[in-house]
């Protein structure tokens, strides 16, 4: 049983439909699927038809963005009630912050003779779409300032760059009481992935277990053997769950379906643990 717990769609920054996410996941040899868009569901009701018909289990989940202190952080919510009013609230008010935020960025790159303007990185995104760097990157491509969405991020999107601007996004450990009160299951993606910018420290996980964190992302790409090492031993100290995974966004980066992947007891524990909403798609694998 091969389970990859961490994907993105157009809903967010991956470069397919949700349908299609589920195809090259069934491709893949995939059995379960968690389609974890950054802070949105509206991906999912499509994902369940096209797994349904493919054979493919559906794990329903969205990628939370927060905030420490500047810090970005990123908690993976599965099997939440999407209707869950104070989790809605949250997520409405970090993507209606995306906007803004995005709007200063393309003023500070125009300012600085970028050839792109706001409408230009909207045009990149899906309608509705939880609108990102990755969209701004594509469409600094698109305006022939470099050549794929990476090239971009390395030398002026990353977060380091004199062009970022943080949006609002809520506590880390906001977003986990909120995610446990829709009945979801908090993750917390990518501890580690320093090459992404600041990584927060083992206290302030610690602070995120307190409230309730469930598990610990420890095999995905941005970790390095010695990262994965350190969030491994966190989970041991702290009776987490481990899980791997992707990060797939279509051909928006190199990530590949089931590259690392998640033990079937752990999505059994998962399972058990989620009580907000069923699982969608193909039944679950016994
Ligand atoms: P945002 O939430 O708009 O700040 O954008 C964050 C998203 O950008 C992440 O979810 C990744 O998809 C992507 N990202 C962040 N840092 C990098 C990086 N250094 N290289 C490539 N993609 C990145
Ligand atoms: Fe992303
Ligand atoms: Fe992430
Ligand atoms: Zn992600």
């Amino acid at each position: 049983m091969r389970i990859d717990l961490h994907t993105h769609s157009s809903h967010s920054d991956g470069t397919q439909s949700p349908a299609e996410v589920m195809q090259s996941a069934a491709e893949a040899g995939l059995s379960v699927v968690a389609l974890t868009d950054h802070d949105v569901s509206t991906g999912w009701a499509e994902a369940d038809q096209a797994a349904a018909a493919l054979g493919v289990s559906l794990v329903p989940g969205i990628e939370v963005s927060c905030a420490h202190y500047g810090i970005s952080v990123h908690v993976l919510a599965y099997l939440l009630d999407p209707h869950a009013p104070e989790l809605l609230a949250e997520l409405s008010r970090s993507r209606e912050h995306r906007l803004g935020r995005m709007r200063e960025m393309v003023r500070r790159m125009a300012a600085d003779g970028f050839p792109i303007r706001y409408e230009d990185v909207v045009a990149q995104a899906r309608d509705g779409a939880t609108l990102g760097r990755p969209h701004l990157a594509d469409a600094l491509v698109a305006a022939g300032c470099f050549p794929d969405r990476q090239a971009a991020f390395d030398d002026v999107v990353h977060s380091r760059s004199p062009y970022y601007v943080a949006h609002y996004a809520p506590h880390p450990t906001l977003a986990v009481q909120l995610i446990l009160a829709a009945g979801g299951v908090p993750v917390m993606a990518h501890p580690l992935a320093a090459a992404r910018g600041h990584t927060v420290g083992d206290d302030v996980i610690g602070d995120m277990v307190d409230a309730g964190l469930v598990g610990l992302e420890v095999d995905h790409r941005d970790h390095d053997g010695p990262a994965r090492q350190h969030v491994r031993e966190l989970c041991r100290r702290w009776g987490l769950l481990e899980t791997g995974s992707s990060d797939y966004h279509g051909t928006g980066k190199p990530n590949l379906l089931g590259e690392n992947t998640t033990k079937p007891e752990v999505l059994a524990q998962i399972v058990e643990l989620g009580t907000g909403s069923a699982p969608l798609g193909a039944p679950l694998p016994s």
